[in-house]
């Protein structure tokens, strides 16, 4: 049995704390935050989630509080016209085993908090940010805590990564998020849809889908504006969103003016990096790779993460070494689709058009499956397991 704490209580850092507990360990998560809560609005879970969160025992909490959508829509967000939509009930669910859905982050992360609550090998300590780690023969010390091992679930910008990858600051994107939860009641009931609707325009997009049960529409604007300062969750006005799409065709622009309480965020990323263990100390979630949210991958891949680390611990280079390629491959997927596919004008963005438009309900799910498969059995050798 081994003593082992997490600095960062988010959702990588209390799935990762069910997953090394359920294998018989004693874990103490260290929040700096003064309690554990998930703030922000929705996120997408696509079935490799779902595959993780039922290794953990929670699956089925999350699928109560779910929405699972009908299809991956995607708008040319100029014109109004629909380009090409992924379906996900039937063949999809079919292939991957589990459905994509999209949750409140707290209907997600509640279920974490209450399963690691329930578990008495797991102790949740608000309001001890950690500075850094140093360690000794056999052991790492953390702010006055002692343990055998110390895995960094501390976020984009990880103090543990800080002292163990040293790259300094994140990478910022330029691009600028608007994001607004409405009530579903407000919406015209023809807006009402069961999907997740994307219009795509020149260096900015638009995204929407239900959450809460369906009770609420999650609002998402991004614009390509050169942004360079970090900013995280910073209300801004109505009118200067609304602004801010001006090419945005009738019923987006319908759907964007029921926003309110509109708050912004400027996305940050990280190069992937190889060197993701120190000794006895590990990243884990945006700590070990942020990415954009354009594969809608970032928690997914953290869940994945605690599920692995949780099957091979205490062997923190294995765990790094089944983790690494797939979650840099994630990372420059978001990239990518966020300048090829998201954000592209003029000649680019109707060769895009025409290449979605001819791909196939196959093909699409082709394009996905690396990512929204999670075959842990493919992924972790039985000799890998401890
Ligand atoms: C706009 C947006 C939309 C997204 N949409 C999706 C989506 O649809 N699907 C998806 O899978 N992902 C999505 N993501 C990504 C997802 O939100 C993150 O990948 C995920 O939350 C990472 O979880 P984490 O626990 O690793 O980090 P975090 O959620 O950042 O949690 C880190 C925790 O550590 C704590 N902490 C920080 N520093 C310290 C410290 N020094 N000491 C102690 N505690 C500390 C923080 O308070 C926090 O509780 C999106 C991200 C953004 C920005």
């Amino acid at each position: 049995m081994a003593n082992t704490l997490i600095a960062g209580g988010g959702i990588g850092g209390l799935a990762a704390a069910l997953s090394i507990a359920r294998e018989g360990n004693r874990v103490t998560v260290l929040e700096r935050g003064d309690r554990f809560a998930e703030l922000g609005a929705g996120i997408q879970l696509a079935p490799n989630a779902f595959r993780a969160l039922d290794l953990l025992g929670v699956g089925d909490r999350v699928r109560d509080r779910a929405v699972f959508i009908d299809e991956l829509r995607f708008m040319e967000g100029t014109t109004g016209e629909r380009v090409t939509g992924l379906p996900l009930t039937g063949a999809y669910r079919e292939r991957f085993g589990n459905p994509y859905a999209v949750v409140s982050r707290g209907d997600l992360y509640q279920p974490l908090l209450d399963a690691c609550r329930a578990d008495g090998r797991i102790e949740l300590l608000p309001g001890h940010p950690v500075t850094g780690y140093t360690q000794t023969a056999g052991k790492v010390v953390v702010d006055g805590f002692e343990a055998d091992c110390l895995i960094g679930a501390d976020g984009i910008r990880s103090a543990v990564r800080a002292q163990l990858v040293g790259d300094g600051r994140p990478r910022v994107s330029g691009h600028t998020i608007y994001r607004s939860v409405i009530p579903m009641d407000r919406v015209p009931a023809e807006l009402r849809w069961n999907v997740v609707t994307l219009w795509a325009g020149p260096k900015w997009h638009f995204v929407h889908y239900p959450i809460g049960g369906g009770r609420f529409l999650n609002l998402a604007a991004t614009h390509d504006d050169g942004a360079a300062r970090e900013v995280a969750g910073e209300p801004v006005a109505r009118d200067l969103v609304q602004n801010r799409f001006p090419g945005l065709s009738a019923t987006a622009r319908a759907l964007l003016e029921l926003g309110d309480e509109w708050r912004t965020w400027v996305l940050c990323d990280r190069d992937p990096v190889t060197t993701w263990v120190d000794g006895r100390v590990a990243l884990l979630g945006d700590a070990a790779h942020p990415m954009l949210q354009y594969a809608a991958q970032g928690a997914c891949t953290a869940l994945e993460d605690a599920v692995v680390l949780g099957r091979v611990f205490p062997d923190l280079d294995a765990y790094a070494a089944l983790r690494r390629e797939r979650t840099a491959e994630a990372t420059r997927t978001a990239r990518w689709l966020g300048e090829h596919l998201y954000h592209p004008a003029g000649e680019a963005a109707r060769d895009r058009n025409a290449t979605l438009a001819a791909l196939s309900e196959t093909d699409l799910h082709d394009h996905v499956a690396w990512l929204h498969a999670f075959d842990l059995a493919e992924r972790i050798p039985s000799d890998a397991v401890r």
